[in-house]
């Protein structure tokens, strides 16, 4: 036994065994909510791209009314969602749904949001999608009635990388300001069924490590794609995987890749840094070349 752990009185030792049991059972209803989602009213408000993707998803467990600016009726039926223009909804007073979850373009995601009718957004959870996160949270702050729930979510993959399925895929989230905290969970519960790897994680945590993995990811495969590159016969696997950059990344609309320059305080650097490397590989390849023609008797190769 060991001679440190002294034995507790009979009452603590009830009070702590009760406790652990609250938590053990606290912790199985977590479990539970995340394992079985209560299906919830969504609406859906930008079903583009990204919105018919998530939707195809989340209507396997939630009721969903989809909203749009250009008309995109058709493929909400496809779905079997209602569906409402945006022009339509910014003049309703109401709407029955226990969630709004937005995913518009990161440019026009505060102008959307201001046109949302106040009293429609008052006791709902409102969520957006946006790949910047500060920019999102600053927003609906800003913006939004004391009276709504506020959570910021990013899926770190799209309609190419989740083609098959979200199983291991990474979903990051931010609790901006939740008081029904059930609600949430079932809005989150989603992302646990389908496999995601859940990450509770804070906005400003979420520039600073995008600028740094996702926007470098875009920057490249822009700047890959303004080359022109094409395939060749001899193509090696690490350019086969060059071409699948610049193809996922020039599939996504250049909304997308401006607002990750604009509106991520950090990505701007990542370009400075980007042209460094550049700089710095070039400077290493002339040494190179210096080192070799002082010990060659032959002129380099220019
Ligand atoms: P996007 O170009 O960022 O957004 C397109 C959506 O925004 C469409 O529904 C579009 O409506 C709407 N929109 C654009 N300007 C508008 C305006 N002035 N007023 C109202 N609606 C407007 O492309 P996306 O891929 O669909 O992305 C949607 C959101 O999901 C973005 O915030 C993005 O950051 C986020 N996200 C995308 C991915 C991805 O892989 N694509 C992954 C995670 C998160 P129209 O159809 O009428 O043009």
């Amino acid at each position: 036994m060991d001679q440190n752990r002294r034995s507790l009185p009979g009452e603590a030792h009830q009070a702590a065994h009760a406790c652990n049991e609250v938590l053990s059972i606290l912790s199985d209803v977590n479990t539970n909510r995340r394992n079985c989602p209560s299906s919830l009213d969504i609406l859906l408000v930008g079903f583009g791209n990204f919105g018919q993707f998530i939707a195809k998803y989340l209507r396997k467990f939630h009721t969903l009314h989809c909203s749009n600016r250009e008309d995109t009726s058709a493929e909400a039926a496809l779905l079997g969602c209602e569906y409402t223009t945006l022009d339509d909804l910014y003049k309703m007073s109401s709407i029955n749904c226990d969630v709004i979850l937005v995913s518009v373009s990161i440019i026009s995601f505060e102008e959307v949001l201001s046109k949302i009718p106040k009293e429609m957004l008052k006791g709902k959870l409102v969520v957006d999608v946006l790949s910047v996160k500060m920019h999102a949270r600053d927003t609906m702050l800003a913006l939004l009635p004391p009276e709504c729930d506020i959570l910021c979510t990013h899926p770190m993959f799209g309609p190419e990388s989740g083609k098959f399925g979200w199983q291991g895929l990474r979903f990051m989230f931010d609790k901006v300001r939740i008081s029904d905290e059930d609600r949430c969970e079932s809005f989150l519960s989603v992302f646990y069924q389908e496999g995601c790897e859940v990450i509770e994680m804070s906005c400003d945590e979420h520039d600073l490590l995008s600028a740094n993995s996702q926007f470098i990811t875009h920057l490249i495969g822009r700047s890959l794609a303004a080359m022109d590159l094409k395939s060749t016969l001899i193509d090696t696997q690490g350019f086969g995987i060059l071409l699948e950059l610049v193809r996922n990344t020039t599939n996504n609309s250049y909304d997308l890749f401006y607002g990750l320059l604009e509106y991520n305080i950090h990505s701007k650097s990542i370009i400075r840094k980007l042209k460094e490397g550049i700089e710095k590989v070039e400077n290493h390849l002339e040494k190179k070349q210096i080192e070799i023609s002082s010990v060659s008797s032959l002129e380099p190769m220019s």
